[in-house]
């Protein structure tokens, strides 16, 4: 799969899709996150027809892949935060798995071809202390003296198994 530069919008094909890349025309940084969303948005292409398929978000695959299975209310139950309910508390630690897969201390591995009609990506906690501490300083008003145990460890997902639900934008 081919990416496209934001800058010159001259498009390449990149080395090892899912790690940043440099354009070989202009230089320009080219991040996961921003790879990531052109995998989707050119996954969803050729579907944009289908009805039952969703557009899917960068955020919103992130967000189901580190929720899979429960994880998702079984960390909130763990941390028990307490001016936060679990949608924000959903959409704090989804952003931070971003900033997390953007700075590589989370792995997320991208399909091999990110255009089959079933790709599936996989989030990997390779640092799970450094994954307890981004989100024990998102909530600062926890007691965190006690143990509270981080349950992800990976999950994966293709934009397909998204369920339906309102279309942003
Ligand atoms: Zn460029």
């Amino acid at each position: 799969m081919d990416l496209r530069c934001q800058s010159c919008d001259k498009s390449f094909t990149p080395q090892v899709l899912g790690e940043p890349q440099e354009c070989p025309y202009c230089r320009m940084r080219i991040g996961r996150l921003a790879q990531l969303e052109q995998c989707l948005r050119q996954w969803y292409y050729p579907r944009r027809w289908r009805v039952d398929i969703q557009q899917p978000s960068v955020n919103f695959l992130i967000e189901k892949l580190w929720t899979a299975g429960g994880q998702g209310e079984r960390l909130y139950q763990a941390i028990s935060p307490r001016y936060t309910n679990y949608d924000i508390f959903r959409n704090m630690v989804t952003r931070q798995i971003a900033r997390g897969i953007e700075e590589g201390w989370v792995k997320l591995t991208f399909p091999e071809d990110p255009l089959v009609e079933d790709p599936v990506y996989k989030l990997d906690f390779g640092d799970p202390e450094r994954f307890a501490s981004e989100v024990e300083r998102l909530f600062p008003e926890v007691d965190w003296s006690a143990p509270v145990e981080v349950p992800v460890e990976s999950a994966e997902q293709a934009p397909e198994q998204v369920p339906a639900r309102k279309r942003k934008r």
